[in-house]
């Protein structure tokens, strides 16, 4: 039916925007001082102690200037570039507008470092004409809004959706819509173009005479060999496949508690999935009690049997206990298609300290009643798996895995 598969793709394709501030220190710093709009900006790297190029504008550039070198060589090529000392508190401040400007597009958004974010847009556009939309305001939006200029790429996964933000710098928009256009754009191109594969690791496939993405692509067990545990991961990531999934969170805590779980083979049971889920999320709910945090938001994602991935979320405000999130993540669980399962994970983001009000609010409701609505939801799973003992506290990261396997081979439906 075409009209099935037309949401099945909207639900199970995600969109993922990536968005680059171009040359992030230099621009701050000609954005306040518009005198230095056409002159070599070399900004000083604020936090190294030995004196190197932190970043440079464009126009340093192509003078040869680049990060990391000597500010003693940069000042011998361009003795009239305005070098300045860099201030990260001022950059870390505008850093702090441009994620709320890009949160107003998804609630999943994962900032890394001060200048870039991903953000996952799959269910706020609904579409790629939108998620396009969405791209192009935002550029408009941080020039007109916030003076300055980026790169945005538009992808399948993440490792697409920054390969695109690189793709067409500066104020550049490009997108990767497949993995066939992710290797039809790679597979002549150095290894070390592939984002995540650093120098090193470029230098030992090149001394194998690996030099390209089609080279990695063609002689996979050789680069194997040579890759180790690491193998896997850059093997996928030169097919375009990339599994990471975008973490939200608040830049005032860091912290979102994420747990999986892969099956040693696939789960076609929705019950045993529930169940195995809501052990997930007695997992969860242990950390956030030990650490004193409430949720902000609940997401659950996924691999189907054939890989393909699924994914949910929505804002839970203060959960907590393992019965809420269970609650909101088979709530969410329910709006995917369900078919057989390989891969099933949760977490919880926007973590917030629980304040002394909340905790009075819940003295006063009684944890008691939770605690034991929680042993008698762990006594039924005990006893339809045939488990000797299950109590919240025989639920971590360790056990989890064990504990659903014999799940998954003892389910006595
Ligand atoms: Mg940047």
């Amino acid at each position: 039916m075409p009209c099935d598969t037309s949401l099945r793709r909207l639900i199970l394709d995600r969109i993922i925007i990536h968005v680059d501030m171009d040359c992030y220190y230099a621009s701050v710093e000609m954005r306040d001082d518009p005198s230095l709009r056409d002159r070599p900006v070399i900004v000083l790297s604020p936090s190294d102690q030995i004196q190197v190029v932190g970043t440079c504008n464009y126009p340093a550039r192509e003078i040869g200037l680049h990060s990391g070198m000597s500010v003693a060589e940069a000042k011998m090529m361009c003795p009239d570039g305005a070098f300045i000392n860099g201030d990260l508190r001022k950059y870390r401040a505008v850093s702090e507008e441009l994620h709320r400007l890009w949160s107003e597009y998804t609630d999943l958004m994962q900032p890394v470092m001060l200048d870039e974010a991903y953000l996952d847009v799959t269910h706020t556009a609904g579409s790629i004409d939108e998620a396009r939309r969405f791209a192009h305001e935002i550029q408009r939006r941080v020039r007109e809004e916030m003076g300055m200029g980026c790169s945005v790429g538009l992808g399948y996964n993440m490792v697409s959706a920054k390969t695109g933000s690189e793709e067409m710098k500066p104020n550049g928009y490009f997108e990767i819509l497949s993995r066939q256009d992710f290797i039809d754009l790679m597979e002549d191109r150095g290894v070390s173009e592939v984002n995540s594969i650093g120098p090193r690791t470029a230098e030992k496939l090149y001394q194998a005479g690996i030099r390209t993405v089609g080279d990695v692509r063609e002689n996979r067990s050789v680069a194997a060999n040579l890759l180790g545990s690491q193998a896997q991961r850059i093997l996928d990531l030169c097919d375009g496949i990339d599994d990471r999934v975008v973490t939200p969170h608040n830049p005032e805590d860091s912290r979102s508690i994420s747990r999986s779980m892969t099956f040693l083979s696939d789960v076609d049971d929705y019950w045993l999935l529930s169940d195995v889920m809501f052990l997930i999320c007695v997992d969860i709910a242990n950390k956030l009690a030990e650490h004193n945090r409430y949720g902000g938001g609940v997401f659950v994602i996924g691999a189907y049997s054939d890989r393909s991935q699924f994914s949910a979320n929505r804002t839970a405000k203060g959960c907590k206990d393992a019965m809420d999130i269970h609650e909101v993540a088979m709530a969410l669980f329910d709006t995917i298609p369900f078919r057989s399962v390989r891969r099933i994970g949760i977490s919880v983001y926007n973590l917030s300290k629980a304040d002394s009000s909340q905790t009075t609010l819940d003295s006063l409701m009684g944890p008691q009643d939770d605690r034991s609505e929680l042993d008698s939801r762990l006594e039924s799973i005990r006893k339809r798996y045939g488990l000797e003992h299950l109590s919240p506290e025989d639920v971590d990261r360790d056990t989890i895995r064990s504990i659903a396997e014999h799940m998954r081979t003892h389910r006595g439906r």
